[in-house]
């Protein structure tokens, strides 16, 4: 078969529909289009705005999360704590003769058949032995790679007219959360857990996005950052989730080189200490709960462990939940990450400000304990303005730490600061303690809004008698009822616009349609994924009464107009179905 005759793969068909449908397309095109960034169009966005209504739904109304928004441009030093700076970056080569740039490790999975997991390993060097040996070449023009080098993916910036106030667009959302730690758990009345999340637009400066709404430079996340007190880990809803089953791929596993999916329940994965923290397996039963109702089914699910050189630098253990998609295999669509209280501690070292919170014992505790006097006379004339700054760290900073540290290492390094004896007084004494301080651990899943999308559309993909159905779940379907009219006279456009008026006060998401027969205003319904088609004929004038067409099933049943709404309603809340709607009814 030549290429021009084989049958396009599901990725092709979709985003081909998706441009002719308006549900998305390149941005940019009037200018030959920017690869990494994605327009939506009406029924694109609709479809975003319903997934992530779900989502909202399960956390924001169902679960308590407290939902913020923060900006988007981020002062270095944010990211400088958080440890991106250092860490977001991924090996890139250049072809000498085209100047193209290219990710290596994706060249030495796709040419050198070298497993992403060997890859993300090498260091520069060995890349560039792997090119060599491998005698990897440009894909566009057979030129010849260059050294390969680290390239920083986050998009660079400057905050204001000041070259020296450098900004980056936030590659993830959780950072905004962090640093408002200390309101937002005043916000959830200082009590633990609780859980924070985010919806909005991230930055990823992506060397080579080849993968439409999969691999974007800007794209929606969604990350939920909930805290708890690592002393008391359990998860209260663990018993309504403990017999569900998760999916796990086991990095153990993975190390042997096989990728069998384990099948355990949320219980055991905890007993057998393979998922390390409670609310992180009830998240990822959430997250595997949320995309079956995203339509799709659990056996196209896996969640695949972390090797320590996958995880990202602020993770202890790490799962990502992966959907089956035909042209790309498992992709990634949530992180689930244990983050302990990296974060919160490294946002405390870099801003002086204390991130923990007091937690009371039930009753004191009679103790000796060691106290840590900041020297003033000694720190002034060293760090001068900042020594303030330093006493007041130096005060907040656990005195058993600073002690050990200065005994062991001959200092203690608080931040940027190294403090050595000369600027303390050690001394003990005997204190009541009525509790104590701690920085909250963190569980994280972080979903990507598009790779959902993307999902949704793949798996709503279906074709019967050679005519194409998105047959998405009814509740996230952009359009949810079609309006029409049997032929386009005798009085009937005019009592069609009122069943479409009634429904859209009545809050439906509606399309009035009258163009062509009516045939193709069906077939062009079942291709958008509008679940419900209703049908305004002769018998209407005389009875009031309506067809209702099911886009799955092509069936149609009769119901009269002054009981569609809240026929309507039960349907699109899965309080019936459709054979509920109404009597069955031949065309
Ligand atoms: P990460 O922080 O890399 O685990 O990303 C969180 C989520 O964002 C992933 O699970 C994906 O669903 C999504 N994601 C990551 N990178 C991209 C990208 N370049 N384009 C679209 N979605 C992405």
């Amino acid at each position: 078969m030549t290429d021009e005759t084989k049958t396009p793969d599901k990725f092709t068909i979709i985003n081909e529909l998706a441009r002719r449908r308006c549900f998305f397309w390149q941005s940019y095109k009037i200018y030959g289009g920017v690869s990494g960034f994605v327009t939506y169009g009406f029924l694109g966005a609709k479809l975003k705005q319903n997934i992530e209504k779900k989502v909202r739904e399960l956390f924001v109304n169902k679960l308590g999360i407290l939902e913020i928004e923060s900006p988007i441009i981020t002062p270095s030093k944010v990211f400088e704590a958080s440890g991106h700076v250092d860490h977001f970056k991924e090996p890139m080569v250049e072809c000498m003769k085209c100047k193209r740039r290219f990710r290596a490790d994706h060249l030495l999975e796709e040419f050198a058949e070298i497993s992403s997991l060997e890859a993300e390993k090498l260091s520069l060097e060995e890349v560039k032995e792997a090119i060599e040996k491998h005698e990897i070449r440009c894909s566009e023009c057979e030129g010849t790679f260059g050294e390969p080098k680290y390239f920083l993916t986050m998009f660079k910036t400057t905050i204001g007219p000041y070259s020296e106030a450098v900004g980056y667009g936030r590659p993830e959302a959780a950072q905004g959360i962090f640093v408002e730690f200390r309101r937002l758990y005043e916000m959830a009345r200082e009590k633990l857990p609780f859980g924070v999340m985010q919806i909005g637009h991230v930055l990823r400066n992506e060397i080579s996005p080849r993968q439409g709404l999969i691999r974007s430079r800007e794209f929606t996340i969604i990350d939920l950052e909930f805290f708890f007190d690592p002393e008391k880990p359990n998860c209260y809803l663990l018993k309504d989730y403990e017999n569900e089953t998760l999916p796990l791929v086991l990095a153990e596993n993975k190390l042997r080189g096989s990728e069998e999916i384990v099948e355990v329940t949320v219980r055991d994965a905890l007993e057998k200490g393979y998922i390390k923290a409670e609310w992180q397996s009830v998240f990822m039963v959430l997250a595997k709960k949320l995309l079956v109702d995203l339509g799709v089914p659990t056996e196209k699910q896996r969640f695949i462990e972390k090797l320590p050189w996958e995880k990202a630098h602020y993770a202890l253990q790490s799962f990502d939940q992966e959907i089956y998609v035909e042209r790309w295999g498992w992709i990634e669509v949530s992180g689930h990450a244990y983050r302990t209280d990296y974060d919160l501690k490294r946002h405390m070292q870099f801003s002086g400000i204390d991130m923990r919170v007091f937690k009371e014992y039930e009753k004191p505790v009679e103790k000796e304990q060691t106290v840590v006097k900041p020297l003033m006379v000694r720190l002034g004339p060293v760090f001068k303005e900042e020594a303030a700054k330093v006493a007041k760290m130096l005060s907040e900073a656990d005195p058993e730490e600073v002690e050990a540290s200065i005994r062991k290492n001959g200092s203690f390094t608080l931040g940027k600061y190294r403090i050595t004896p000369e600027y303390v007084e050690i001394t003990r004494s005997n204190v009541k303690e009525l509790g104590k301080r701690f920085i909250p651990y963190v569980v994280e899943p972080s979903f990507g809004s598009d790779r959902m999308v993307y999902v949704a559309l793949e798996y709503a993909y279906r074709v019967k008698d050679d005519r194409v159905i998105l047959s998405f779940p009814r509740d996230i379907a952009p359009l949810q009822v079609g309006v029409y009219t049997l032929v386009s006279k005798d009085g009937l456009p005019e009592r069609a616009l009122q069943v479409y008026r009634m429904l859209i006060n009545e809050g439906f998401s509606v399309e009035y349609d009258e163009a062509g027969s009516i045939g193709r205003r069906y077939a062009r319904a079942d291709e958008i994924g509008m679940p419900l088609g209703i049908t305004v004929d002769y018998e209407t004038l005389k009875d009031n009464t309506i067809t209702i067409r099911d886009r799955d099933s092509w069936k149609q049943v009769r119901c009269r107009i002054e009981d569609l709404p809240e026929l309507l309603r039960k349907y699109f809340r899965w309080k019936a179905d459709f054979n509920d709607l109404g009597e069955p009814f031949e065309s």
